[in-house]
């Protein structure tokens, strides 16, 4: 496996320090870009030629996003990064938030500095308190420093970040809901379009960036957008933090170029627990679509390699089920948090979720009808697609995912009136 690009300071005992990200070439990418005044245009081909995608779970590309911050705008425009990480089974910006801070803040230095924004907001999820408090003492160690602030490093070049701390609503991870939230209003998703970078934060121009994504960014600026694509596949530039949960041996985040065989990460993980054998995987967080063990074990992890096999790479949240897994349970579960975490703001949401639940529940606990399954697709198809964010397709496709592969399992349990397993 290469050097680490992301936790690159994980072998130090505080790996948080300014003083440890400095030993490892920690805001060498910012004074390049200040010392060069680099243009904004080289920037962001740069990023664009490292074919680095969204880490937050969508996969869009980085660099067109920031080509979208108008130019020569009067007024104030944002940058604000999503750490609001809580798609069941992500863990992974919480490590950089807690391990490598300084890398985010000179990720967003670079950015704003391309977008010509003075003001940033890194918003927390709220139930990591510990990576929040991690987040002020960097950027407070930052300020004095001289990284952040008014004339960073001696150049002309303005830009602060302030740490948000949400209240633990997955909704708020939704980018138009957690720029609600800022603005200290309920946090709800907006209509899109319009798209942060014409109306975001205020109304004002503004880019969103999960907090891998930032985090990328200096090695990019130091060492070329070319060698960050080609540690990755094509389409799937780069390397990518895995958070691997469930039922392996050593669960916990994996840095690894896109493209590596799922086989390779479940064995980094110390492989399944207790000897079990493998039955199926969620990909990329609890809301896409789960695979079977036997498509898993012949795939990359990549973008192109998942979506082809009829899931999606989403946050890199690898769920691992061995064979003792009762899949009517497991979808129970993951309906319950999509029916819990419904902001209730559109209806085939907010009846939807609460809706498949109850049906999910009943087929669990022995009052099933053969009727049910169809009924449960039925709504899928009523859901997804047709809600004011993606929430309701989180909650659709995980029960079109698991009737697809393990309908039989579901029809079991609604005749027998108990587990297949
Ligand atoms: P999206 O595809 O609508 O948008 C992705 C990004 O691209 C957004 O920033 C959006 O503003 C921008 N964008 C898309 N089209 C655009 C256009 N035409 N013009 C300008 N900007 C455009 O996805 P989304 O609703 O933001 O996110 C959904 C994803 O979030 C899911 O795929 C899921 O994996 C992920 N998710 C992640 C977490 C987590 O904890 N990280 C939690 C829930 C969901
Ligand atoms: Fe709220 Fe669900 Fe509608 Fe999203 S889809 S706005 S979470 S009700």
């Amino acid at each position: 496996m290469s050097e680490p690009i992301i936790l690159n300071t994980m072998h130090f005992d505080q790996p948080w320090t300014l003083e440890n990200y400095l030993k490892v070439g920690g805001y060498q990418a910012l004074r390049k870009v200040l010392a060069e005044k680099l243009s904004p245009e080289a920037i962001i081909s740069e990023v664009k030629a490292s074919g680095l995608r969204g880490r937050g779970g969508a996969g869009f590309p980085t660099g067109l996003k920031w080509s979208f911050m108008p130019r020569n705008y009067q007024g104030d425009k944002y940058l604000v990064c999503n750490s609001d990480e809580g798609e069941p089974g992500t863990c992974k910006d919480r490590d950089i938030l807690r391990y490598n801070p300084h890398l985010l803040i000179e990720g967003m230095a670079i950015a704003a500095y391309t977008m010509d924004v003075k003001t940033g907001y890194n918003y927390v999820h709220g139930e990591i308190f510990e990576a929040y408090e991690r987040m002020e003492e960097a950027c407070e160690e930052a300020r004095k420093a001289g990284y952040l602030g008014k004339n960073i490093m001696g150049f002309d070049f303005e830009f602060d970040l302030h740490n948000h701390m949400g209240y633990g609503a997955y909704v708020c991870g939704e980018e138009t809901a957690l720029l609600e939230s800022i603005e200290g209003k309920k946090g709800q998703p907006r209509f899109k379009p319009p798209f942060p970078a014409s109306f975001g934060l205020y109304g004002k121009p503004t880019t969103i960036n999960n907090t891998e994504t930032f985090a990328s960014i200096p090695y990019i600026i130091r060492e070329g957008g070319q060698k960050f694509a080609n540690l990755g596949v094509p389409n799937s530039g780069g390397v990518k933090l895995f958070s691997i949960s469930g039922h392996v041996n050593k669960p916990g985040n994996f840095e690894v170029p896109l493209g590596t065989p799922f086989k390779k990460l479940l064995e980094m993980a110390g492989g399944v627990r207790h000897g079990h054998k493998l039955k199926a995987v969620i990909p990329g967080g609890s809301s896409m679509p789960v695979l079977p063990a036997e498509i898993m074990m012949g795939l990359n992890m990549d973008f192109d390699s998942i979506q082809k096999a009829g899931s999606y790479l989403g946050t890199g949240a690898i769920i691992v089920m061995d064979e003792t897994t009762c899949m009517v349970k497991a979808l129970e579960r993951l309906s319950y948090f999509y029916f819990e975490e419904s902001c209730g703001q559109c209806t085939p949401c907010r009846e939807g979720t609460g809706w498949l639940y109850r049906i999910i529940h009943r087929i669990e606990h022995g009052q099933g009808k053969p009727e049910d399954l169809d009924l449960l697709l039925d709504l899928c198809g009523n859901i997804a697609g047709r809600t004011i964010c993606a929430l309701g397709d989180a909650a659709a496709w995980p029960v079109q995912g698991f009737l697809k592969h393990y309908r039989k399992e579901f029809e079991y349990h609604i005749e027998h009136k108990r587990c297949l397993v």
